[in-house]
């Protein structure tokens, strides 16, 4: 992308992740040419096209590499004071929750009420939700008044343009604004205060489970929801407290809503989904372009989101795409998305 940050670095970054083909039959509508650009084949006659992202992670990228190349150095500007945002985009099952939680714990045979302490071997598939709060924990052991810090972190989705608390579900909660409108809060949202890693999983863990899931035509289980942890970074110092905040968000499931032959109830998620995902794709178009006005009020995801859209704040956008062919028509959409938030 071109939006560049007051320090010359880019503002925002758009990545492409390709979730691991589950066909044995190798029938791929995907081609990866390099770490930043890779073909699509739309099935028809016409040649495949190409497609240039900030970064490009294929099939075998590992939590890791991703991690190091998208979220970290958002997790060092946070812990300096600024905001950030990490976004994962695409349909559902194109590995969206892989990327920001980590492997499903009871397909990868862990009960979630007896996850492993940590190491080496078992925070290997741990996702950027995980990764960044570690990174931030082991921050304030290192430092050397760790008392000076304050980690605050919440977790909520939003279904249908209402906000539920993740951390302790109960009815939808109120978005509040100050006078002026700057800023945004969520009247009774829970927060917790600890910098204990296998504390927070557990919280993440349980708060996923109670994300809202409806069974459709097309999968058996979509994420219509989504899904926002936003840790807050207080450090007092000499000079005054420095406070960063990091948001990382899986978004619901990006797919179209005619797809899933939905009728009623959840053709109007659909319709909310579109609006929330049409919201931030414009918002982050506007940003990237360098607007002027950007307008953040057309949903409660990009309300929500404008402290960390706007100022100095640096985003990613990992869009994620499954290589089958069968989900061609759901891939060009997450590219073409992808790639508008790109070039713009
Ligand atoms: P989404 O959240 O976008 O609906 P999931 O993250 O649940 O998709 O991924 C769908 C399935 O594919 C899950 O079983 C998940 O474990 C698996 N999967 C997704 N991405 C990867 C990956 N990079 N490596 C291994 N398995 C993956
Ligand atoms: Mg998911």
């Amino acid at each position: 992308s071109t939006a560049m940050s007051q320090s010359g670095e880019e503002r925002l970054v758009v990545a492409v992740r390709v979730r691991p083909s589950t066909e044995p039959n190798n029938n791929k509508c995907i081609q990866i040419l390099s770490d930043r650009a890779l073909l699509f084949d739309d099935g028809s006659k016409n040649r495949p096209r190409k497609y240039v992202y900030d970064f490009v992670f294929g099939e075998s990228s590992t939590q890791e590499e991703v991690y190091k190349t998208t979220t970290a150095p958002l997790v060092k500007d946070v812990l300096n004071g600024l905001n950030a945002a990490v976004f994962a985009y695409g349909a559902t099952g194109a590995g969206k929750t892989h990327t920001m939680l980590g492997p499903n714990p009871k397909k990868a045979g862990t009960p979630s009420s007896e996850l492993p302490p940590k190491t080496a071997q078992s925070n290997h598939g741990d996702g950027m939700m995980v990764k960044a709060l570690d990174e931030i924990f082991q921050h304030v052991e290192n430092a050397e008044d760790s008392s000076k810090f304050k980690v605050t972190i919440s977790y909520l989705e939003i279904y249908n343009e209402l906000i539920r608390d993740l951390l302790n579900p109960g009815g939808p909660l109120e978005l509040r604004e100050d006078n002026r409108g700057q800023k945004i809060t969520v009247a009774g949202l829970s927060e917790i205060t600890t910098c204990s890693r296998h504390e927070v999983i557990q919280n993440l863990l349980k708060g996923n489970k109670a994300r809202t899931m409806e069974p459709t035509a097309a999968n058996k289980t979509s994420s219509r929801s989504h899904a926002l942890l936003s840790v807050t970074v207080q450090n007092k110092t000499p000079l005054g407290t420095k406070q960063g905040r990091l948001f990382l968000t899986d978004l619901a499931g990006s797919e179209r809503a005619k797809k899933t032959k939905n009728r009623g109830k959840r053709l109007q998620e659909g319709a909310h989904i579109n609006r929330s995902l049409l919201a931030l794709g414009n918002c982050i178009n506007a940003l990237s372009g360098g607007a002027r006005y950007v307008n953040y009020r057309d949903s409660k995801l990009t309300r929500l989101l404008k402290e960390a859209l706007s100022g100095k704040c640096k985003t990613v956008m990992i869009a994620h795409v499954a290589p089958e062919a069968r989900h061609r028509d759901e891939t060009k959409n997450t590219l073409v998305y992808a790639d508008r938030a790109n070039h713009i």
